[in-house]
């Protein structure tokens, strides 16, 4: 019996990726059968990924393993896709035993999962529709996605918070309404609530959140809701995953596309996919091991290989039916692509703990303004949209955003179009705003000829006002994006017209397991269903069932809030400059708060990085994030270019355009001492990234500036 128990431990460990001349073996590993839950498996996985030594195996030899699995010697699973949902799917196949790979055609979370609102959460509006509905389909998908909410927080603690978000209130039916609404998800909720929701009085609610306008046309505020939802770091929170994937033996491999099926000639069965390395330049390992010193560089740009698998299992979001296409170029569409587009306002727009949900506006949409990573990001309902590769904000939908907002802000709009109107009239309609909310009278007909003469008289007016009012301004705006929601039809099912905002798993093609719909905050228990069907499809053997429930992702175990407390006192937080002045060192709180949340137990590597390879500057200023970062990211989280750090590793090109677009020549600098880029290689980094760039549209001559710019 101890020589049986014993043998099992010797299988779980040899069970880790390891690595042999320069390729990674997926061995079986050989947990305890229906360990759900606990027991061995768990513990064993668990020890894997929380090892302090663990390095995440590098991309040139997750390549490798997957050019070696044959026909003769297939993976179990090929997934096809890195987003939350194909990472997720990875992790969990991984972790019940099952010979893994992954190919992601850019980034991970460079499609809609890096795109999201950021909020984990339950569906209140869901809950809404199944109560005036009767709908308990609506009540099941809310009692759900309470569970993973709760999952997903406590699997990746440092990359998720429980956040306040407030609902104004204009009349006492609203207040009523809202607050048994609320009252009734904390119900639901149960278990798994994250704080009781409560009502704030209308002064309780400005001293909470100071620009929450108390008066607007016609209204007054009567007092606010709060409840409480979840909110990530979601592009971290995806390489995370991909990460943690790889550390437990999955082959996951980024920039690399599917472009076609291998199928069996006798029973056309999907058994594997063709790949094209979509990395331009070569790819040399900085691998710190003996083993990989035989390693060479392994692809060309642009070279095309074959991996064989039992099952393959399609999460490409919104582009699922382009890879259902490569099986069946007669595929029915599945996606209803929908597209939302999110702003980036400087911090002062909202205070830093709290969110403004506004869920009916004038014309029934949604409007939020939820603080981010020290900034505000705001955004509204989306709306039907074609599908494209990067998909980029329209001008109106920024303009759209800046004017709900405002209608519930004590500030005031000046989102005058001075670009494209006659200044005159832009003028004047600013002045009419103002003086119908104020009552003051103005000689709105006076002639102004120049858009900056339009400006100041506006703020002429504003000072007449008397009152300290800021203005929601366009050129606020310091980043803004637009991201692609893959809501999904069941093509099974007799109703092709329903739309779910479930998901739904099929398998339409013998072989190819397609997962879609849902959302982020369900991405776990979407990859437990997929990787059930893949098990059912191609008659695995898992050695144990699904341990993703309690599973924490890499960086989350031993992680506690005061982690960044450690990293504040361990290292250089002042240093004598050669002129003997005293100036900050690498360490400040603000960078130790920040490594601590975007790395979790890994954030002490970081810092050593800073410290002892002089890579402790700030990238931007205004922003913590830190020159050993790029580094770190390129060592351990296959950031491969330019664009992957600044704006999936780190998150500048989300947070600030012009920032990031600033921090560029030393991204591109450090990782090309990483990947031994030469000077065409960084060139083209500097060039693609710009164009990156442009898609976010930040405002060209930003107003809000730190002092230090
Ligand atoms: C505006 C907006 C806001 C949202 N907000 C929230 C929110 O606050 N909370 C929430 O829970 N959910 C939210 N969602 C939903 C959530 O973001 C998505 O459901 C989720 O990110 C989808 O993940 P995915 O992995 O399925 O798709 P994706 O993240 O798009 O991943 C699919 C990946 O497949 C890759 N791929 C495509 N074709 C190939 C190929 N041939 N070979 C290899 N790889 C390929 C793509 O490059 C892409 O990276 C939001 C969605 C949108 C649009």
């Amino acid at each position: 019996m101890a020589t049986a128990i014993r043998l099992r431990r010797l299988g779980a460990a040899a069970a880790i990726a390891t690595v042999s001349g320069g390729a990674l073996q997926l061995n079986q590993p050989s947990f305890a059968v229906n360990d759900r839950g606990g027991g061995p498996a768990l513990a064993t996985v668990r020890r894997r990924i929380a090892d302090p030594n663990a390095v995440v195996p590098p991309r040139s030899v997750q390549e490798s393993a997957l050019i070696g699995a044959s026909s003769a010697n297939p993976l179990d699973v090929l997934v096809i896709g890195g987003g939350a949902t194909g990472s997720g799917v990875a992790l969990d196949a991984v972790t019940r035993g099952l010979r893994v790979g992954l190919v992601e055609r850019e980034d991970f979370a460079s499609g809609t999962s890096s795109r999201s609102t950021k909020l984990i959460h339950g569906g209140v509006r869901y809950l809404e529709k199944a109560v005036f509905n009767f709908d308990y389909g609506q009540l099941k998908l809310v009692f759900h996605a309470l569970e993973e909410r709760k999952q997903v927080i406590e699997n990746a603690p440092h990359l998720c918070h429980a956040l306040p978000c407030m609902t104004p209130c204009f009349d006492w039916f609203e207040v009523v309404y809202y607050w048994s609404g609320l009252k009734l998800y904390d119900l639901v909720a149960g278990a798994r609530l994250l704080h009781l929701s409560r009502y704030y009085s209308a002064q309780e609610s400005v001293e909470l959140f100071p620009t929450l306008a108390r008066k607007g046309k016609d209204r007054s505020l009567k007092g606010t809701v709060v409840y409480y939802d979840g909110q990530m770091n979601d592009s971290r929170l995806n390489v995370g995953l991909a990460c943690t994937a790889a550390l437990a033996g999955a082959a996951v491999l980024n920039h690399a596309e599917v472009v076609s099926f291998l199928k069996d000639d006798g029973s056309d069965r999907i058994i594997g996919a063709r790949i094209r390395d979509n990395l331009t330049g070569t790819v040399t390992a900085p691998f710190p091991s003996l083993l990989l010193k035989s390693l060479t560089v392994l692809s060309a740009p642009g070279q095309e290989f074959d991996t064989y698998a039992k099952v393959v299992v399609n999460a490409a979001g919104p582009f699922c039916d382009s890879v259902r296409k490569l099986a069946d170029k007669d595929a029915r569409p599945m996606i209803c692509p929908s597209s939302g587009v999110h702003i980036v306002l400087p911090d002062y727009y909202s205070p830093e703990g709290m969110g403004l949900i506004v869920p009916k506006t004038k014309d029934g949409r949604v409007v939020f303004m939820l603080p981010w990573l020290g900034r505000t990001v705001a955004g509204t309902t989306d709306s039907n949209t074609s599908i494209t590769l990067l998909p980029e904000p329209h001008e109106d939908e920024i303009q759209f955003i800046l004017d709900a907002i405002c209608d519930y802000l004590n500030v005031k709009c000046l989102t005058g179009r001075f670009d494209l109107v006659d200044p005159m009239v832009e003028a004047q309609r600013i002045f009419i705003t103002l003086t119908d909310c104020y009552n003051v009278e103005v000689d709105a007909t006076r002639i102004i000829k120049t858009r900056e003469a339009a400006f100041s008289a506006v703020l002429e007016l504003i000072h007449k006002l008397g009152k300290a009012y800021i203005t929601v301004r366009r050129t606020d705006v310091l980043s803004a994006w637009s991201g692609i929601r893959p809501l999904a039809t069941d093509p099974s099912a007799k109703n092709t017209e329903s739309i779910s905002r479930d998901h739904v798993v099929c398998e339409e093609y013998p072989g190819l397991v397609t997962i879609t719909g849902g959302k982020w905050t369900t991405y776990r228990s979407m990859a437990e269903d997929a990787v059930d069907a893949a098990i059912k499809s191609g008659k695995l053997s898992p050695s144990n069932e699904c341990l993703t429930q309690k599973l924490r992702i890499i960086g989350g175990d031993g992680w506690d809030p005061a982690s960044f407390t450690v990293l504040a006192q361990q290292y250089i937080r002042m240093k004598k400059s050669h002129g003997g002045k005293v100036v900050p060192g690498v360490m400040d709180t603000a960078a130790a708060k920040h490594l601590s949340h975007a790395y979790g137990t890994m954030a002490e590597r970081v810092a050593a990085i800073a410290q002892n390879e002089n890579l402790g500057k700030r990238l931007a200023h205004g922003y913590p994030f830190l020159e050993a970062e790029v580094a770190y990211c390129a060592r351990n989280e296959f950031c491969e270019s330019a664009v992957d750090f600044i704006a999936r590793r780190c998150r500048l090109a989300f947070l600030d355009t012009d920032a990031a677009s600033r921090a560029l020549p030393r991204v591109i600098e450090i990782l090309a001492t990483e990947h031994k880029w030469d000077k065409s290689r960084k060139k083209k980094e500097l060039e693609k990234a710009k164009q990156f760039l442009e898609t976010f549209k930040s405002s060209k001559n930003a107003q809000f500036h730190d002092g230090k710019h």
